[in-house]
């Protein structure tokens, strides 16, 4: 019998050999996924909420509140899209430059530098599979897959077995963990983790740099040499190796050269390629579709047919500095993840959220549209954190709108 299977959106792996038992709308079972998958993939329900102010209300009085709320706006917030598909990511930009709004996503305070690099080919890469089938040396550096992507080493990067790594993570595969704490990762490492202080990640780039050209490896916090030398011998023998880049690392640097210089240097020695441990199902796909329409990833502003870029034109910026008028959050809360300094500016504003579960920023808005889970309740398109495009559909059915299908209903009214 043919197996149904389906895609995770629980994160940025998007794992697509997931099955489910469904009965009566409701998901009882599910198969293959980690928990957070597991977790993620029961959270459909047939609810649907729309609010204005604290007022329950029909879909058509959210909708054309939500419609009036952008057109009084001079300079709107279009802001989140991490969990949307594609094709809603596409319809929000066009809304943006409609509604010569502001627009950006959470990857312009995490990993949206290092995404818009690869874009701009200055990494070299590799998707998942190329890592399961080929890939002999990991890195991870400053990342937790274990805990953040939790099917990461099991699905792709150590345990199994690869078209070309038959013998697996026994013989074939080394794993090693560079970070400030002993993470769950770490562990599976063993003596492959290699602890540096916080802040430390430049400096032991460039003590590695010079291991790798045979030099003695110094750093200001006395991290042993001998075991950078070492560190540097393995790296010098990858056949297919790959960097998975996380916060920690991007956070620790003030910019992205050194990381530059170490993927050189690496590639002079060996074959090495990176891959940002992008957190959210579809922020990878919403900095190329932006990437795509105007050459950056985050932080744009439209204008009279023109796009302006820069950090001003970020959330934290703009709300710091109080130049947007409105913003329209979706799936996302910033209340809960931006600094209470920074968020609060929120409240002086008129904020439509879309999410499928009531947050912070959902309770606080002046519009609530409670929107259907993707992957669960609709279906689309979605970019996994290495850049293979995926098809997901729906495993339960809901009155609840897509976000598409919003976004979709305010075009048309303005
Ligand atoms: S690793 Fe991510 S995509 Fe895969 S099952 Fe877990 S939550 Fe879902």
């Amino acid at each position: 019998m043919e197996k149904n299977y389906y895609v995770c959106t629980g994160c940025g792996m998007l794992c697509d050999d997931i099955e489910v038992e469904a009965e009566k709308n409701i998901v009882n079972k599910v198969y293959t996924a980690c928990r957070v998958g597991v977790a993620h993939m029961k959270e459909g329900t047939d609810n649907a909420v729309f609010r204005v102010g604290d007022k329950p209300v029909d879909e058509a009085t959210a909708v054309s509140e939500a419609v009036a709320i952008l057109k009084n706006a001079k300079n709107p917030l279009i802001f989140g899209l991490g969990t949307s598909s594609n094709e809603a990511q596409k319809l929000a930009i066009e809304l943006a430059k409609k509604t010569s709004a502001t627009l950006d996503d959470p990857s312009s305070f995490r990993l949206g530098s290092l995404v818009e690099a690869l874009l701009q080919n200055r990494f070299k890469t590799c998707t998942l599979d190329d890592v399961r089938n080929k890939a002999d040396v990991t890195i991870y550096w400053g990342t937790n897959p274990s805990d953040s992507h939790p099917r990461h080493l099991s699905k792709h990067s150590y345990f199994p077995r690869g078209k070309e790594k038959q013998r697996g993570w026994e013989e074939e595969r080394t794993a090693i963990a560079i970070d400030v704490r002993k993470s769950h990762t770490a562990k599976i490492c063993g003596n492959y983790f290699f602890e540096i202080p916080p802040g430390g990640d430049a400096e032991f780039i460039d003590a590695l740099i010079a291991a790798l050209s045979g030099k003695l490896p110094k750093t200001s916090y006395n991290f042993p040499p001998k075991r950078i030398l070492e560190l540097a011998n393995i790296l010098k023998g990858a056949k297919f190796g790959v960097v998975f880049v996380g916060l920690g690392l991007v956070y620790s640097l003030e910019n992205l050269e050194p990381l530059f210089r170490l993927m050189d240097a690496l590639n002079e020695k060996a074959n090495f390629h990176l891959i940002p441990m992008v957190g959210y199902s579809n922020t990878r796909g919403f900095n190329e579709n932006l990437f795509e329409e105007t050459g950056y990833v985050n932080s744009v502003k439209f204008e009279d047919g023109a796009v302006k870029h820069g950090p001003e034109y970020s959330i934290v910026e703009s709300l710091k500095a109080k130049t947007v008028d409105a913003a329209l959050i979706i799936g996302y809360d910033p209340f809960s993840s931006l600094p209470r300094s920074i968020a609060k500016n929120l409240l002086e504003i008129p904020v439509i959220s879309l999410n499928p579960f009531e947050t912070l920023t959902s309770r606080n808005a002046k519009v609530y549209i409670n929107t259907a889970v993707g992957g669960v309740e609709s279906g689309g398109t979605a970019t996994r954190m290495d850049g293979v495009k995926v098809d997901f559909k729906p495993v339960v059915e809901t009155k609840r709108l897509s976000d598409e299908a919003v976004l979709k209903k305010i075009m048309e009214a303005l």
